[in-house]
């Protein structure tokens, strides 16, 4: 659910320091460092978490990201092991003969 993957772009995967990425913003096209974690930042313009907060993203879509945020939170604090985006209706039509081919989390 790491949906501000979106807004960057994801560079090569660095072979050393612990499994760090390399993105690319596509609002300012600066290269930083970092997880996910370093993203949000980025974007959502949190400070305090050694990057800089991004200079282009404007307070509308800023807005527009910490809504989407927001329910992203709540629905991860809400789900517990279960992460599909197929309606369970479907689901419990599929499962259980696909359930050992399909990667349902
Ligand atoms: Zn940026």
């Amino acid at each position: 659910m790491n949906f501000l993957w979106k807004y960057v772009e994801k560079l090569e995967k660095e072979n050393f320091g612990g499994g760090n990425t390399k993105f690319k913003c596509s609002y300012c096209n600066l290269t930083y460092n970092g997880s996910y974690f370093r993203v949000r930042s980025h974007l959502l313009k949190i400070s305090g978490n050694r990057i800089r907060c991004c200079p282009k993203v404007t307070s509308s879509h800023l807005a527009e990201m910490q809504k989407i945020d927001a329910e992203v939170e709540k629905t991860k604090a809400l789900k517990t092991k279960k992460v599909h985006f197929l309606p369970q209706r479907l689901i419990r039509l599929l499962v259980p003969p696909l359930r050992h081919i399909l990667p349902l989390k």
